[in-house]
């Protein structure tokens, strides 16, 4: 019995962004093969009824290559997009009036209509409105209200071509938007009926707005059901501010560089991506590097040198996962760009693997709610890398258990058995861990005989071997992981070896 994993499997996990250039059945294996474990379907894009025939697409495909995928589900949020149609091209020097979603439509090259109301209202002269992620800037220069219509004159100070249905982003006005919106809510009831794994707040500004959606779709599962867990996409600067906050109400961290970039001084980003990464950390979240990771391979066959030290950056920097968006979606290669990032982090980590083991964090957030599971997780590091263990093994019904074990970052992989296949989902996300279902462990010594097996299947452990395990006795439900120990490969009970 092996994960379907490969020997060499590299520790950091991948997020792939499913459109039309890779949601065939065929296509999606040939992703999973080349290393995907979590895929996101962008609501931003496409119609419920599509995302729900993927959904079902994906859940076949899972079922054949016999490994978890997790589903990620992103809600648009509040993200302004130009509505109607749109002149291909506007030039710099030009000046065009925006108009909202409650002014009739107009077929104008001078006019741009953007498709949510109550932003306009904000945008005070002087302030900038930026499209398509700021390639195309605009400068308010006269704001006006004409029949309670809001409507704002700009002139172009960066033209270039449009798009139907580009993204615009207002930095300068703080329009008081709800992180959730009526038709998130719509999309996350019914994906979450239809069994996602993760729901992604856009444009979340503080927990509160994380925790309304965790709310609002609790009675959206079964009695014996598991809630999907709440991705906090960091996207704006309130977000930032309020990081603890925004971290705890949070299953995992989205560090949002598209929006970021253009809600941000975009010098400010890398940084933020640390602060984010340290901050996830902490609190014993996961955390995905997004946007623009290999974007030269939307449509080239390998990506430039500045993109390649940017994805290694993010995995020293301490992601959990890194995420591919128009790479995969529209790009040309989807699988060469999964691949590229598989290849990138393997170098990468056997870079960090030669370096002295950085010293372990000291008291973060988790110890100080409860130093219980990090001290076991901190043990098992410490137990691990004075045998030189060659895996972790896990026996866990417990997501905690496997975040805090993946958060010790140990340089060898952590295999965690547990019966339910959605936490096994969950926990593609998590830097290092090799999810296994399996219902057929129901004692320490099957446990221990089961991991041991798997290990040797996969290449990772042989004879001799030391390797770390930790489970539950069942004496607490409170801390359900309360044993730790050593096992030779060889010596587990039963073996034959
Ligand atoms: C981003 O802004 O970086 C992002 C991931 O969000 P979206 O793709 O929804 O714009």
């Amino acid at each position: 019995m092996s994960t379907g994993f490969q020997t060499s499997e590299p520790r950091t996990r991948i997020v792939v962004t499913i459109g039309p250039a890779c949601d065939s059945a065929a296509q999606l294996l040939q992703l999973i093969e080349a290393g995907a474990g979590v895929l996101r379907l962008n609501m931003s894009h496409g119609s419920l009824e599509t995302h729900q025939a993927t959904m079902v697409r994906i859940r076949q495909v899972e079922a054949e290559c016999g490994i978890p995928i997790a589903i990620m589900v992103d809600l648009p949020g509040p993200k302004i997009r130009l509505a109607g149609e749109v002149p291909e091209m506007i030039e710099t020097g030009s000046e065009v009036t925006i108009i909202g979603p409650d002014d009739p439509a107009v077929v104008d090259p001078d006019v741009l209509s953007i498709d949510v109301r109550g932003v306009l209202s904000a945008v005070k002269v002087g302030h900038r409105i930026l499209i398509d992620d700021g390639n195309i800037r605009l400068l308010a220069i006269a704001a006006d209200e004409i029949g309670g219509r809001a409507r704002v004159r700009c002139v172009v100070t960066s033209g270039g071509c449009l798009r139907a249905r580009n993204g615009v982003n207002v930095p300068d006005s703080d329009p008081d938007l709800p992180a959730v919106t009526d038709r998130d809510l719509e999309l996350a009831h019914a994906m979450t009926k239809a069994g996602a794994d993760y729901l992604a707040v856009s444009f979340c500004r503080d927990g509160d707005d994380l925790r309304r959606l965790r709310a609002a779709v609790a009675g959206d599962v079964s009695q014996d059901g598991i809630a999907p867990g709440i991705v906090a996409k960091v996207e704006r600067p309130a977000a930032v501010a309020n990081l603890t906050d925004v971290v705890a109400a949070s299953d995992a961290v989205l560090v949002a560089r598209g929006d970021l970039g253009v809600e941000m001084d975009i010098a400010e980003v890398p940084v933020v991506q640390k602060r984010i990464i340290a901050a996830a950390m902490s609190a014993g979240r996961p955390v995905i590097v997004a946007t623009q990771m290999l974007q030269s391979m939307i449509e080239a066959a390998s990506p430039t040198r500045a993109e390649a030290t940017d994805v290694a950056n993010a995995i020293l920097d301490g992601t959990d996962a890194l995420m591919l968006s128009g790479e995969t979606a529209i790009g040309r290669h989807p699988p060469l760009a999964v691949e590229m990032l598989r290849r990138i982090s393997v170098c990468t980590e056997a870079w960090m693997d030669e370096r002295e083991e950085p010293e372990a964090a000291t008291r973060t957030l988790v110890e100080m709610v409860d130093p219980w599971m990090p001290a076991i997780a901190r043990g098992a590091r410490r137990i691990a890398s004075d045998l030189g263990a060659v895996a972790v093994l896990a026996w866990s019904r417990d997501e905690y258990t496997a975040c805090l074990l993946s958060r010790e970052r140990f340089r060898v992989p952590i295999f965690v058995f547990t019966d339910d296949v959605r936490l096994a989902r969950r926990m593609r996300l998590l830097r290092g861990v090799r999810p296994v279902v399996t219902s057929a462990i129901t004692t320490r010594q099957e446990f221990l005989r089961t991991a041991a097996l798997v290990a040797m299947a996969d290449g990772v452990a042989r004879t001799g071997d030391a390797c770390v395990f930790v489970h539950g006795s069942g004496r607490s439900e409170e801390r359900p992981t309360d044993a730790i120990g050593v096992l030779r490969i060889g010596d587990e009970p039963g073996s034959s070896i």
